[in-house]
């Protein structure tokens, strides 16, 4: 009975502090990369910040006053900045980082898989995230890091790899409930640090506008409140950035828009038959070239929610050929419609479709425009920038770095008028 007496004691002291303890924080990992080289240290700093999903009009609609008051102070792109197709995180932001299309960089989708390597890659897999072989180009903190200069990652797809014979000098493992707080945080205290060890580059997530958006829709409440609490995250860093009184830019950016979805889901095995064929959502990968015109054939003549493609025919403004990793035929949603090639084995994991969605070409659907948002000591207060395609972002950071960047699928004219003269 005492026994007893004790144990449910113990459990009613200890199980709620259990639950009430805030989830342990994922650590920074250190890379022992060189210091900031002499001719580094004299740089400016670049503070990069994605918030995914956030739509190019989120912030009139929702009044983001802090992000109303970058583009006040520094360069803004009110009708929007670009994505490339598809218009998912992944490619995206690894394009933001890289200036290359995916086509080029070979994150072509959240999960595709490699006809080459007969392997699969997945942004929900720990393996492949931070397996350096599966990524092209490089990074702009693996392009810092070569060049004596000390790069962080507060999570950005590809930032746990090796990639280019580098690592970020400080990264963590991608933990979606680290609190924003904290994110925001850990980014003031790496602009603390001595300044041989002081990151130039520095990104930093928040995805918490992308989940509601998905799971409530672009109009609804909750999506306006995830904009509020993300733009008083931007407000904060803001904040604490001009606290420092160092020399930094800051960039908001977002790798895609939200569109309300529209009807059920469109099974494509409805109208070919994909048995003991790779596939990965919409992408296909017949194994030989008499199969893939058969799919196409078959396809062709289906419904009209999408274009079916062969991969060497896809519209060039796509930039989305010339990789098998796309597989082949390519099938391209003509308006925010979910489309794969079938729902999941187990029919009880089936789910209805997002209520907000995104991938699409952002020329056919326009809520796919992202945002784009920069000040700070080299950049043109009030500069309003025209729509722009979101490669031509890396050769402006490169820029503002002064780190000799390779070619890339970005033209650093784009946004030359951003930039204060004398670079
Ligand atoms: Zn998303």
């Amino acid at each position: 009975m005492r026994r007893l007496l004790l144990a449910s004691l113990l459990i009613f002291v200890f199980w709620p502090l259990v639950h009430a303890a805030p989830p342990a924080k994922p650590p920074v990992i250190e890379v022992p990369n060189a210091d900031n080289s002499a001719e580094q240290l004299a740089k400016h700093y670049v503070v990069l910040v994605s918030i995914d999903g956030f739509r190019y009009d989120y912030a009139k609609l929702y009044g983001a006053s802090h992000l109303d008051a970058m583009a006040k102070d520094g360069a803004s792109a009110p009708g929007g900045m670009l994505p490339a197709f598809p218009s998912v995180t992944f490619p995206n932001h690894y394009t933001l980082v890289t200036g290359l299309y995916p086509a080029h960089h070979g994150i072509v989708a959240m999960s595709f898989y490699d006809p080459a390597r007969k392997e699969r890659y997945a942004f929900n897999d720990a393996k492949t995230v931070a397996d350096g072989s599966w990524y092209r180009g490089v990074p702009l903190w693996s392009l810092a890091e070569k060049q004596g200069m000390r790069a962080a990652c507060f999570f950005w797809p590809g930032s746990e790899a090796e990639i280019a014979g580098k690592r970020p000098s400080y990264y963590l493992k991608y933990d979606d409930t680290v609190p924003d707080d904290d994110r925001v945080d850990q980014v003031v205290e790496w602009l603390k640090l001595p300044a041989e060890k002081r990151p130039h580059f520095i990104t930093l997530y928040f995805g918490e506008v992308d989940h509601a958006g998905h799971e409530y829709g672009p109009d609804a409440a909750e999506t306006r409140a995830a904009v509020r609490h993300v733009d008083g995250e931007i407000g904060t860093l803001r904040s604490k950035l001009r606290k420092l009184h160092l020399p930094i830019d800051l960039v908001v950016v977002s790798d895609h828009g939200m569109a309300k979805e529209q009807g059920d889901w469109m099974d494509l095995d409805q109208y070919a038959d994909f048995s003991g064929m790779q596939t990965a959502g919409a992408l296909m990968y017949p194994d030989s070239e008499e199969a893939a015109a058969k799919l196409y054939a078959k396809l062709r003549i289906a419904n009209g929610k999408f274009t079916v493609y062969r991969q060497n025919r896809m519209p060039a403004e796509l930039n989305y050929t010339g990789e098998p990793r796309i597989g082949d035929p390519v099938v391209v949603a003509t308006g925010p419609y979910s489309i794969r090639v079938h729902g999941p084995d187990d029919p009880t994991k089936s789910h209805a479709p997002n209520k907000g969605v995104h991938g699409y070409d952002p020329s056919v659907v326009p809520e796919m425009r992202a945002i784009f948002y920069a000040e700070g000591p080299d950049i043109r207060k009030g500069e309003v920038l025209k729509p722009f395609e979101n490669v031509g972002v890396y050769p402006f950071l490169a820029e503002i770095l002064g780190l000799d960047a390779p070619a890339t699928d970005g033209n650093a004219s784009v946004l030359e008028p951003a930039l204060i003269a004398a670079h």
